[in-house]
């Protein structure tokens, strides 16, 4: 097995997947950052005294069996988060904030994954909110809401972050062209007559997609 070549501390990479394995996926690399939080929807969502979170972004995230289905829960803020389970476990793996699709980061859950011993926290948040028997320590940070990321997070995870970001603003619009392209063809293709009503459902459509964006 590939194991017996390579240990499981000297690769980057970072392997989970669901409770009756049908959903399995990798993080292509060390994740951006990793965070307790134990804010009320947290512990909610998880069951537990706190989530606690892989954040890898998307060009570093590959689902490598099955496929996840996607379940929208409501967030304090007021965005939507969806959360991605497995269909026929459910058992919740990761989160996607924003609009599906165009989320940047994806919150990998590090119980899910093959080795969470190696992904401790480098910081907890809401700890106002913490479970009064915990006891955090003082190695790792505590914050009693969010932390500023430019000041918490590395240099290097801040730079993928951006960098991702940038990719995902990116594709947006070349999707965006293409739509336009596309709109334009069928107006010009249809003649003169149809044309402006075309133009104008084309014009809806980009509209539509635009403020669904929004949302992210
Ligand atoms: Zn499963
Ligand atoms: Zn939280």
């Amino acid at each position: 097995m590939a194991a017996m070549a390579r240990g499981p501390t000297s690769k980057s990479s970072h392997d989970g997947g669901c409770a009756c394995g049908q959903v399995r996926f990798r993080l292509e690399r060390e994740p951006m950052f990793v965070h307790a939080c134990h804010c009320t929807r947290c512990q909610r969502e998880t069951g537990g005294p706190f989530a606690h979170h892989a954040m890898i972004e998307f060009s570093a995230f590959t689902v490598t069996a099955g496929e996840a289905e996607f379940v929208k829960v409501p967030t304090d803020s007021g965005n939507a988060h969806w959360v991605a389970r497995c269909p026929a476990c459910r058992t919740a793996m990761w989160n996607e904030h924003g609009a599906r699709r165009n989320a940047v980061t994806r919150y990998v859950r590090v119980g899910t994954l093959d080795e969470p011993n190696r992904l401790p926290p480098r910081a907890h948040i809401y700890v106002r909110s913490k479970q009064p028997w915990l006891e955090l320590g003082a190695a790792i940070p505590a914050f009693k809401t969010y932390y500023d990321p430019a000041r918490t997070w590395p240099a290097e995870g801040l730079a993928r972050y951006a960098a991702a970001k940038a990719l995902r603003a990116a594709q947006a619009a070349a999707e965006k062209a293409a739509k336009a392209t596309k709109a334009a063809k069928t107006a010009k293709a249809a003649g003169t007559a149809g044309a402006s009503t075309l133009a104008g459902a084309g014009r809806a459509m980009t509209t539509g997609a635009k403020s669904r964006r929004k949302t992210g």
